[in-house]
């Protein structure tokens, strides 16, 4: 028996999919349950869903916290979910871009911030980088993104996956997969594999660093063409070649090596002996 009966509602209201907008509608109960465990939502919780769609994670994140502010961009969507979660007098409904809304102006004075959603694939990395770096004040964020997408973010040195994505969201996060999820859970279905991935704050970014600019800006240059190594990767920061070498032997890394060899810890220290001969 299904929670709601997704596809009844798209039926019942004669909604049309837009495909630009990453519909892909859930409609596997076990999902929706390890989405809600995983999460680990309870009543003192503000939770921030984007893209609610008909509203059927909507309705057991209403169920289980105290307030779930929705953000949905497609306006054919609103007036049915106003209908169909009519019941609930916990939920704020937002028809806007969540790529451009104010998490801190939502949030108010909300301290347990909880971000869950099935996320469009086309959404996933801008939105992650803006809530990342927006010093917007959240404790975890629950989401289903394409498995690719996931497996960068998780991803450990040497990996294949590894890169810039990586670590970004592990500077300020403690990364968990929850589950996979088959194309079979969602109509229509998505041409790719899913995880849900859990992303817990962290207190204080992992690693201490004197210019965060700069650290990520030496992430970028070093994965940016993968095959090359640190030397020839950050030739783009312009330092004279004397600075470049003492660089290189104060911070006790070999310029031969690769940046997907590097740990966060290398990258924090690289970057603070180069942020001194800048
Ligand atoms: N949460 C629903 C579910 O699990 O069945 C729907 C998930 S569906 C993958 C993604 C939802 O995000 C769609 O309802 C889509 O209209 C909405 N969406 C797409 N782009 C958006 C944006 N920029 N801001 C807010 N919502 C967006």
């Amino acid at each position: 028996m299904a929670y709601i009966d997704t596809k009844e509602i798209v039926k019942k209201y004669k909604f049309r999919f837009t495909k630009s907008l990453g519909q892909n509608f859930l409609i596997d109960d076990e999902v929706l349950d390890d989405i809600i465990k995983g999460a680990d939502i309870s009543k003192d919780d503000f939770i921030i869903e984007i893209g609610p769609g008909i509203g059927t994670l909507t309705k057991m994140l209403l169920t289980s916290a105290k307030k779930v502010c929705a953000i949905e961009l497609d306006k054919d969507l609103i007036p049915i979910l106003q209908d169909e979660l009519k019941e609930f007098d916990n939920l704020e409904l937002l028809n806007k871009d969540a790529l451009k809304v104010n998490f801190n102006e939502i949030i108010g004075s909300e301290t347990s911030v909880k971000v869950v959603a099935n996320l469009p694939y086309y959404l996933t990395t801008p939105m992650i980088s803006k809530m990342l770096t927006e010093d917007f004040n959240f404790k975890s964020l629950t989401i289903m993104i394409q498995k690719e997408v996931a497996e960068r973010m998780a991803s450990k040195p040497d990996c294949k996956a590894y890169g810039a994505l990586s670590l970004l969201v592990q500077y300020y996060c403690d990364v968990s997969i929850v589950r996979r999820v088959s194309p079979l859970s969602f109509i229509p279905q998505p041409k790719v594999d899913s995880i849900v991935i859990k992303l817990d704050k962290l207190k204080e970014p992992r690693v201490k660093v004197k210019d965060e600019e700069l650290f990520f800006l030496i992430i970028r240059s070093s994965f940016n063409m993968r095959r090359k190594t640190l030397w020839n990767g950050l030739k783009t920061l312009k330092l004279s070649k004397e600075d470049y070498d003492k660089v290189f032997v104060e911070a006790n890394i070999d310029p031969k090596r690769r940046g997907e060899t590097l740990s966060i810890q290398e990258f924090g220290n690289l970057s603070d002996v180069i942020f001194k001969y800048r």
